[in-house]
């Protein structure tokens, strides 16, 4: 692939539709092998204030644009995504470590919600609504906030950065956006893409640092919504923050996702189903299962059919093609695994497969990806959020139990039923607590359905119409008017 990738990080910071150099330069290193990818250039506290100025008063254009020609660039935007797809994958695999046909994958979902939300910001439109007096009408209507702040993680960088900007900017809302420091490269390609398509100066800005910067955005006066996926305790700090200027937060949370098979369930399906939603992107994922809840009736037997899955799986450079499983992003996930699978072992848990780093690879976050069965409630794997390619897979005596457990955590982002009797599937769904639930079906993420969290995995929802909405303020307008007379 023909891609300069110096080139691409030399780009520097956007602000404003201008490229501006920074003031210092981080390496990103590929995770496969620890080789540099390239240096880029990171923002501080400083050019924050000059994006998020930038936005507020230049941005103004973006705000007041007729929302048909927003559409149209938006949509030139994606057009431009699509076609580049390729050279941007190459990017984020080298920075990211997933596999290609899985950065592919993630680049298309990025265009195709940057087309839904062009469509949809076409059509935010008003109501009336009947009033208790007669000669009074009440007008509804719906605003941009104004300027947003996105805080976008390094697991899905391209993805969850089209989830925040595409609706923000279809609201009419200029961003100022903060990529991860471990994966700042793609997002960098993809915004030049959408300026390049059209978007006027202070619409869009790139600026790629640590907590600092995120820190800054969220105790900027001048951001009207916070929009961050994140761990729940930077959650939590981000709100905190957020709390002084009352600036509004719209909040992607961690995960403990439960996945429920029931005594009835098609196990080899089952079992298929519960390994790729754990062990894709290697667990770096906040709707990764982290516990699989099954019925005793149908345990061995699953865990048999989880065991010859992942013992199937192809591990190795995430470049190289027929790879499906690469290394970890970072050094710290892999430590956590092993810490996960350390505590878990120490507390009666069995070792289905994995458990260690693979033979053959001399350098790279490269870890097995990891099945422990009998693993007790108590054990942090259970309860903490690994986001690393560990599986626990807990026994239960019930369906009543099994229930209790999936909903034993303070996390409720997504979990998954499986069951053939679908009435049976479906009644165990409802009871649990989670913003998404997949019943005979391994992901909860869908272009036109809300995606958020229930208790602390958040607030707010992307995705859908909700995704547009959290970018946009309710007026109500109440206006005195002549009732008409009959007649006359
Ligand atoms: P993290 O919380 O360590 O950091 C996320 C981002 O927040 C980083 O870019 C960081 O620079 C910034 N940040 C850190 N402290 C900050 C502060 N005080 N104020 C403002 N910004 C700050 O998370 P991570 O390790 O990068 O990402 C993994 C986490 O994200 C996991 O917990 C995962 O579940 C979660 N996640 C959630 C979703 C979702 O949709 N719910 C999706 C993907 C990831």
């Amino acid at each position: 692939m023909a891609v300069d990738v110096q080139q691409v990080a030399d780009r520097g910071l956007f602000i404003g539709g201008d490229v501006v150099e920074g003031t210092e330069s981080r390496p990103v290193r590929n995770p496969a092998d620890g080789s540099l990818v390239a240096h880029y250039a990171v923002a501080t506290p400083a050019d924050v204030d000059r994006a998020v100025a930038d936005a507020h008063d230049r941005g103004r254009v973006w705000t007041d644009m007729h929302p048909d020609e927003r559409a149209r660039i938006l949509l030139r935007g994606a057009a431009a995504i699509r076609e580049h797809v390729d050279e941007i994958a190459h990017v984020l695999t080298l920075e990211q470590g997933k596999p290609i046909p899985d950065s592919v994958k993630e680049i298309l979902f990025g265009a195709a919600v940057f087309e839904y939300y062009a469509e949809e910001g076409r059509r935010v439109h008003g109501t009336l609504r009947p009033n208790a007096s007669a000669d009074t009408m009440s007008m509804i209507s719906y605003h941009p906030v104004g300027v947003v702040a996105g805080i976008v993680p390094w697991n899905y960088p391209v993805d969850l950065y089209a989830w925040k900007v595409a609706p923000a900017l279809a609201a009419g809302c200029p961003v100022v956006v903060k990529p991860p420091e471990e994966a700042p490269l793609a997002i960098g390609m993809v915004t030049a893409l959408l300026i390049d398509a059209g978007l006027p100066p202070g619409a869009l800005a790139d600026l790629p640092g640590g907590a600092n910067v995120g820190q800054r955005l969220a105790a900027h006066p001048d951001v009207a919504v916070i929009t961050a996926t994140c761990s729940t305790a930077t959650g939590k700090a981000i709100m905190r923050t957020a709390a002084e200027h009352l600036t509004r937060v719209s909040l992607e949370l961690g995960g403990h996702c439960p996945f429920v098979v029931l005594p009835d369930a098609d196990v080899a399906s089952a079992a298929r189903a519960a390994a790729r939603r754990s062990f894709s992107n290697m667990g770096q994922i906040c709707i990764a299962v982290n516990r699989v809840v099954v019925h005793e009736e149908v345990a061995d037997e699953f865990v048999a059919a989880l065991r010859a899955e992942v013992a199937g799986y192809v591990l190795g450079d995430p470049s190289e093609p027929g790879v499906g499983y690469g290394p970890c992003t970072t050094a710290q996930v892999v430590e956590k695994a092993r810490a996960h699978i350390a505590d878990a072992v120490d507390r009666g848990a069995r070792l289905v497969i994995g458990g260690r780093e693979p033979d053959g690879f001399a350098a790279g976050h490269y870890f097995l990806p990891t099945v422990l069965d009998h693993v007790p409630a108590d054990a942090l794997v259970m309860t903490e959020e690994t986001f690393g390619p560990v599986l626990a897979v807990h026994r239960v005596g019930t369906i009543a139990e099994a229930v209790a457990v999936a909903n034993a955590t303070d996390y409720g982002l997504a979990a998954y039923v499986y069951g053939e009797d679908l009435g049976q599937a479906l009644a165990v769904a409802e009871q649990i607590e989670a913003g998404g639930v997949g019943v005979n079906v391994n992901d909860v993420s869908e272009l036109q359905a809300p995606f958020g969290g229930w208790k602390q995995s958040g607030l707010g929802r992307e995705l859908g119409p909700e995704g547009l909405h959290a970018y946009l303020e309710t007026k109500h307008t109440k206006v005195r008017r002549p009732v008409v007379v009959a007649g006359r």
